[in-house]
């Protein structure tokens, strides 16, 4: 860590990020940083690395160049090559816990109850008891609208109560930050509104956020901060209204005007 100063430190901050896929060069020197609270979305082109960007905050992935801090743990390499320091298994593993994270598909445990798939991290990973893991999960359930569903199974809810779900349990593990890769894109185009307000109330908690997601309005409303990643560069960031109302950059706008 660096000398402690007045401001505090990023919970998110990525320097330099470099990422290959064998001869593949997919992230080509990305710096991102987000402040504790912040709300920022992620935005560009398909293929462009931002499922891969959120892989690499999440440790899902390694990284082969740059280093990325979450809360203040590190991972990373030098600009040789060398690895900075080991970080144990276990503590990869519990700072992964500190992340939650929400896909496109909503990846539901598809013969647990809604309740049963909240509680199954929690008891299993943090070694709680299944009577503070079912007090947590109904409370969340309740704050996302689902308080009646807690014995239903995934199939029998619809596309944007399962994703609602999704958010339920990954808020069930505590997470300090939030990653969401394209939430509301598998779902239905009526039932896209429910779960983008379920994360304009998880953004007004204070929580901090990382939203991959090509909903403008969305990105436009709640994010503090849009990032315009094509190609594995950031090729602009700023204000929401600034980025999406007035960019700077001619790939910025052709993209724009292909979602808006
Ligand atoms: P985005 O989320 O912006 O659409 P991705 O991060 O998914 O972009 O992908 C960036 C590039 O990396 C694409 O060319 C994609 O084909 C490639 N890619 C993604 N994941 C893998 C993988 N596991 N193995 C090989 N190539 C991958
Ligand atoms: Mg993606």
């Amino acid at each position: 860590m660096t000398a402690a100063t007045a401001v505090p430190a990023p919970m998110i901050k990525a320097d330099l990020i470099h990422k290959y896929y064998d001869r593949l060069h997919v992230l080509k020197g990305i710096d991102l940083q987000v402040a504790q609270g912040e709300v920022v979305c992620l935005i560009g082109p398909s293929g462009s690395g931002k499922s891969t960007l959120l892989r690499c905050i999440n440790h899902l992935e390694t990284i082969d160049g740059g280093r990325m801090w979450v809360d203040g743990s590190v991972m990373g390499f030098d600009i040789k090559g060398t690895k900075l320091h080991e970080q144990s298994h276990a503590r990869i593993c519990r700072s992964r816990t500190e992340i939650g994270m929400v896909f496109q598909h909503f990846n539901l445990f598809p013969h647990m109850t809604v309740l049963e798939n909240l509680i199954e991290a929690p008891r299993l990973v943090l070694g709680e008891k299944r009577s503070t893991a079912t007090a947590r999960a109904l409370a969340l359930l309740e704050s996302v609208g689902l308080a009646d569903k807690a014995k239903s199974y995934p199939r029998q809810l619809s596309g944007g109560q399962q994703q609602r779900v999704a958010i339920a349990r990954a808020l069930c593990m505590k997470p300090k930050v939030m990653l969401f890769d394209e939430p509301t894109s598998a779902l239905d185009p009526e039932l896209v509104g429910e779960v983008l307000k379920v994360m304009k109330d998880l953004a007004a908690t204070g929580m901090t956020m990382v939203v991959v997601t090509h909903e403008m309005h969305f990105a436009r409303d709640v994010a503090d901060r849009v990032v315009f990643m094509a190609d594995g560069h950031v090729v602009e960031s700023g204000p929401a209204a600034q980025v999406i109302g007035d960019p700077q950059h001619e790939r910025t706008r052709a993209f724009l005007s292909s979602v808006l």
